[in-house]
């Protein structure tokens, strides 16, 4: 029997409405934050969920989950994604990859499918930036990207770190460099997750199979100009830092605008603006910037980057204004692998399910997984309306169904290489 026909839509139904009642926030959507007690009971129905196959569930140093089946020699398939959310998340973000992988496990031991290549779900910690402002930890410390050091100085806003949110949830942090994964042991990894954006709901595809992950680079930029009284300084004379950000507000969008029209993937933005001792009867003396550039392709966004960099220094220039850039974040983007991309696409193919090549301008736990070297790949299904992080996210039963059909074929379909 091809274990694929087994995927039992109505069942992954049951799962995310399991999923979301645990969750539930009062004031909308699902609130499941890292290393909290809301993410640990999710992946308490998980392993829950396990044990009714009689499979057992068990946790690495760090509180990351795992459910193997098939006790084979050869290298292991992984399939997963995370289950935390954000603030008023929706349920979907996340808990795709994971319930598609337990849902693939279910069909694989129902139709005791010979497994030359153990399976094996993971449920990654907090992947969400919303409870750290650091995304993807579990997955940065699985490729052993994020040290001990490090989960000691990283602390959430009420000043608890990293390290003590791992403790408190039961788990070891001193023993963090145990949860990397040995990738010598690991066949490849597969990802199913939503789009968060609007292209295949537009397009009318089901399914994306991811070729990028795009990935930012961050700056704070500093604009130093002069405080004088809004009244008594004529227009003639004023070094102002708000006017100057407003215009370099309007030079990163046009940069990002000008890739788009290029036919590049490239996103500039600057999401936050702050003058500090700003006043309603000041011209501001100073303005600080948040600029975030992201693509998939390093080419493509390191000319963004240094367009829009330039564009800042002639605009401060023209202005007599001073400005500076700090930067505080710069992520490789990931290619997916072709590898894992062709047995996806082959699994499509058999199943007869529209595709279509897709970034993911969003950062994923499987940029580490590939950074890091194990073959890769993500299968994207449409949101609706594009929404995501919010409490309207939401996904067809359908796709998701499809996209645990295709986990389930590519799984087979791996077992021959
Ligand atoms: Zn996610």
């Amino acid at each position: 029997m091809e274990p694929s026909v087994l995927v039992d839509e109505k069942r992954l139904q049951k799962d995310f409405d399991a999923l979301r009642e645990l969750s539930k926030d009062p004031e909308g959507g699902v609130t499941r934050l890292a290393y909290t007690e809301a993410e640990t009971k999710a992946h308490g129905y998980v392993a829950a969920e396990a044990r009714k196959i009689g499979l057992t569930a068990t946790t690495d140093a760090i509180g990351n989950l795992y459910v193997k089946l098939g006790g084979g020699h050869g290298r292991t398939i992984r399939i997963g994604s995370h289950l935390d959310s954000v603030n008023n998340g929706g349920n979907y973000d996340g808990a795709v990859g994971v319930l598609t992988g337990l849902e693939a496990l279910r069909c694989l031991a129902q139709a005791k499918a010979q497994l030359r290549y153990p399976v094996e779900l993971v449920a990654f910690r907090a992947e969400e930036s919303a409870r750290f402002n650091r995304g993807c930890i579990a997955s940065e410390i699985a490729t052993g990207g994020l040290k001990i050091k490090e989960a000691k100085a990283i602390r959430d806003s009420d000043g608890v770190t990293l390290y003590d949110a791992i403790k408190k949830c039961g788990y070891n942090p001193d023993k963090l460099e145990e949860a990397k994964w040995d990738k010598s042991g690991i066949k490849l990894f597969i990802e199913p997750h939503i789009e968060q954006g609007r292209v295949l709901e537009a397009k009318k595809v089901p399914v994306g199979i991811v070729t990028g992950i795009a990935a930012p680079v961050r700056h704070i930029v500093n604009i130093k100009g002069r405080t004088d009284h809004s009244g008594a300084t004529p227009m003639n004379m004023r070094l102002d830092a708000v006017a100057a950000a407003a215009e370099m507000i309007l030079a990163a969008e046009a940069t990002g605008k000008e890739a788009f029209n290029a036919g590049k993937a490239t996103v500039a933005t600057v999401g936050m603006a702050i003058v500090p001792q700003g006043s309603i009867n000041k011209v501001a003396g100073k303005a600080a910037l948040y600029l975030d550039v992201r693509d998939a392709s390093l080419t493509d966004r390191n000319y963004a980057e240094k367009t829009v960099l330039q564009r800042f220094k002639e605009i401060a220039k023209r202005r007599g204004v001073n400005v500076t850039t700090e930067e505080t974040q710069r992520s490789k983007p990931a290619v997916t692998g072709k590898e894992v991309a062709d047995v996806l696409l082959r699994a499509c193919k058999k199943l007869k399910a529209g595709q279509m090549p897709i970034v993911s301008g969003a950062a994923q736990d499987s940029m580490h997984i590939s950074n890091y070297g194990i073959p890769t790949g993500m299968i994207f299904v449409p949101s609706r309306n594009g929404i995501s992080h919010a409490p309207a996210e939401f996904t067809e039963m359908k796709h998701i169904a499809t996209a645990a059909k295709i986990v389930v074929t590519a799984i087979m379909d791996a077992q021959q290489g």
